[in-house]
């Protein structure tokens, strides 16, 4: 066995490596001991989570942001950012027609909206749970402070998805304006395991002056917080940002990464995410070879999926998004997977249900 192969089987028996093993493994591997990297994370997906594939109904509320973070579209000063609100009927008919097609967990996603404020949110997240009681409600609205956080639990939020984006202080200030640091971004972490939700972290692959080393950094931390979730995709550029001419992150380390997360997270609920389906048309079919097992269609009403742009290119803005990704469903479903659609929890959140 070479060096890497040995370095896989430790990772996959152990969930974890020291931080030299880890950064050699970041590395250019031989096409064989890349084979045997994903054949290895399909296994330990397996092992958890068997084939299925978990379906999230995604509904992107607000473009509104008062962040001004380098990489993002809807940055605060992007005076060319299309803004939208979506209202409380229409968030609540796009989860009506989510539960329609079958969807039980809905994810509400955003900018750091100032206007969402405590009341709103904890009114959207009441009504669902009182429509659809059997569904799972996750927000990505950004850093809020605890009590907040607490307000939508008890309002019957159950996960929470928030990337750290990068551990690295120093390069954190690279992505991000004055103001924003990333141990703000680890304190609401924090919170949110601490008050009890499912909490979702994760990081861009590839983002301008990002270093082996940084994701050595992320790894590390991902492990020591042990997230439910991991969001992970390739940072993709948006004309209107600082970062209009840095290149993309590519789907060889997209790949490669979501790979290695789920080597160190075996239970992980590990999505192939819209911005690997933009770079590559079978990105999320790859992903899910690699070792992701979580879908998140956009249930956004069509009118506003143009408007909701984090980077450039993204996909299926204009067509019938749900139809399509339930068509990638199927392709995905010919691999010999099974879509979910129940609420997927976490493994260790439904005991004996869970293989
Ligand atoms: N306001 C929320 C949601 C942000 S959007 C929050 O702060 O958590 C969700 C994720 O999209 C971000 O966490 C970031 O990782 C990703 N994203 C933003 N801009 C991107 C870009 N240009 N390319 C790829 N991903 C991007």
């Amino acid at each position: 066995m070479t060096g890497n192969e040995d370095r896989i089987c430790e990772l996959r028996e152990r969930g974890t490596l020291a931080s030299e093993d880890l950064r050699e493994l970041l590395s250019t591997l031989a096409p064989t001991e890349e084979e045997l990297l994903y054949e290895s994370a399909r296994e330990v997906r397996e092992r958890w989570y068997g084939k299925d594939v978990y379906l999230r109904g995604l509904v992107e509320f607000t473009s509104w942001c008062r962040n001004d973070c380098y990489y993002c579209g809807l940055r605060r000063s992007n005076a060319r950012a299309e803004r939208y609100r979506l209202s409380e009927r229409q968030v609540l008919s796009c989860c009506d027609q989510g539960y329609d097609l079958g969807f039980r967990t809905f994810v509400l996603q955003g900018g750091d909206d100032a206007r969402c404020t405590d009341e709103l949110v904890c009114g959207i997240v009441r009504q669902i749970r009182d429509r659809h009681p059997d569904c799972a409600v996750t927000l990505s609205i950004g850093e809020r402070p605890r009590s907040s956080y607490e307000a939508y639990f008890a309002a019957g939020a159950e996960r929470y998805l928030l990337r750290q984006e990068t551990s690295n202080p120093a390069h954190y200030r690279m992505l991000h304006p004055p103001g924003l640091t990333i141990e703000s971004r680890k304190r609401c972490l924090a919170d949110l395991k601490d008050i009890g939700y499912q909490v979702g972290c994760g990081i861009m692959v590839g983002t301008p002056h990002q270093t082996w080393d940084h994701v050595v950094e992320d790894l590390l931390y991902m492990r020591g917080f042990q997230p439910h979730m991991v969001g992970i995709g390739p940072f993709i550029p948006h004309k209107d940002t600082p970062f209009r001419d840095e290149p993309r992150g590519t789907l060889g380390d997209t790949l490669h990464l979501l790979a290695v997360v789920r080597l160190m997270l075996p239970q992980v609920l590990l999505p192939a995410t819209t911005a690997l389906g933009t770079i590559d048309p079978q990105g999320r079919e790859l992903g899910i070879l690699a070792g992701a097992n979580v879908l998140m269609p956009n249930l956004s009403p069509r009118d506003v999926r143009g408007k909701y742009l984090l980077y450039d290119g993204k996909a299926r803005v204009a067509d019938e998004a749900v139809a399509c990704d339930l068509q990638l469903g199927r392709r995905i479903a010919r691999m010999g997977y099974e879509l979910a659609w129940g609420r997927g929890d976490h493994a260790s959140r439904c005991g004996a249900a869970v293989r």
